[in-house]
């Protein structure tokens, strides 16, 4: 084995992130194992990385103990968008505290450094513009979007935890909004649904009146800063945000998808949706400075490779909406 080659386990690897993630470590010459219970991931996601020789892919639900041996874990078992959260918003919870837990056990165990993919989520409906990682938040802890945004909370506190009273190495990414090829197209995300809606000719759903905001990483940029983060110095646990501060409101994101696709929809509004975050853009600086990190990729750049994805889905019909 290569004396650089480390093994890696990435929980959530047959995901949207988790996939890009996979293949660009198999790229820099890694073991990674791809841990995945298949609930929000799919193979497909993950199909051309099976030859590799050094990619091994186990369905697992992280829920559960996992006796393995590894060198470096990434934390990525979650679903991550609210309507797939919110089908089933105990095993979202249990998702993120027992398997925390179980995996903070592993890399006790193994001692392995272990990284946490938690969420701008935590700082809920902010009253602080932009979030650095000092702001606290402001979650609702019985609102429909409790069982994530509770559930990556509690996460983080076993991990600061397990780094306090055991010593572990560990590493928190606050992930704000990010795209790009194999997000799931039925799950709801604003950027994939605006562009299935535009590419099957159906009107593009704002919900509320579209002056909400929001701040989209490519996912080339964001599995970028998850890469510099793992490798960061000991001392840097962060929470550390990892996102794109270039803000965009939802009105404005729909009309340049319009623009872009060329689609004959038209933009409707229905109803806001409760406890919907109003603002957010992350302050990226505190990742500037420990990890060198700044996304580089243009919405406009970004918005182009995913509308790529979705036509081929589109024109081989396997895009279900
Ligand atoms: P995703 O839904 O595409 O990926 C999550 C993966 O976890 C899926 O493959 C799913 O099958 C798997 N999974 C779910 N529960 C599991 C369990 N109990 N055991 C094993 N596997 C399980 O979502 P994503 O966008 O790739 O998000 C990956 C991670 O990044 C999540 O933890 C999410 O909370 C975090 N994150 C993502 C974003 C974003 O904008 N994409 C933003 C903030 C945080
Ligand atoms: N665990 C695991 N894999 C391991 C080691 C531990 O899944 O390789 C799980 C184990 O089931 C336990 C959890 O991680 O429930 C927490 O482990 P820890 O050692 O912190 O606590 P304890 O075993 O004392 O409960
Ligand atoms: N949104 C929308 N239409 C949609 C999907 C989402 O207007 O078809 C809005 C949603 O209300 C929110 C924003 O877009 O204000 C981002 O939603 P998403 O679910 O992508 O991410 P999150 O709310 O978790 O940031």
């Amino acid at each position: 084995m290569k004396r650089d080659r480390k093994r890696v386990l990435i929980t959530g690897g047959a995901g949207f992130l988790g996939s890009h993630l996979c293949e660009r470590l198999l790229v820099a010459g890694h073991e990674v194992l791809c841990v995945d219970n298949f609930y929000t991931g799919s193979k497909d996601n993950v199909l051309r990385l099976l030859d590799s020789p050094h990619f091994e892919l186990m369905r697992h639900d992280i829920t559960f103990p996992l006796y393995v041996e590894v060198d470096e874990i990434y934390n990525l078992a979650c679903p991550a968008s609210p309507v797939h959260y919110q089908f089933d918003p105990v095993q979202t919870t249990k998702t993120s505290v027992h398997g925390a837990i179980n995996m903070l056990g592993l890399a006790k165990r193994v001692r392995a450094t272990i990284l946490q993919a938690s969420t701008s989520e935590v700082y809920g409906d902010p009253e602080v513009h932009p979030q650095t990682e000092a702001y606290w938040g402001r979650v609702n802890p019985i609102g429909p979007r409790a069982c994530y945004d509770e559930g990556k909370r509690c996460a983080e506190t076993l991990f600061f935890d397990y780094f306090g009273q055991h010593g572990l190495a560990i590493k928190v990414a606050r992930i704000f909004n990010t795209y790009g090829p194999r997000m799931h197209p039925g799950d709801g995300r604003v950027v994939s649904n605006f562009i299935v809606q535009a590419l099957s000719n159906k009107p593009i759903t704002i919900y509320g009146d579209g002056t909400q905001t929001r701040s989209f990483c490519y996912v080339d940029d964001l599995v970028d800063g998850l890469i510099r983060l793992m490798a960061s110095e000991p001392e840097f646990t962060g929470p550390v945000n990892l996102g794109n501060p270039t803000e965009i409101s939802i009105g404005a994101l729909a009309e340049q998808i319009v623009a872009m696709t060329g689609t004959g929809s038209s933009i409707v509004y229905r109803p806001a949706l409760q406890d919907d975050p109003t603002q957010r853009c992350p302050d990226i600086s505190l990742a500037g400075r420990h990890l060198d990190w700044r996304p580089t990729i243009e919405l406009e750049k970004g918005l182009q490779e995913t509308i790529a994805y979705f036509e081929k889905l589109h024109s081989s019909n396997q895009l279900t909406y």
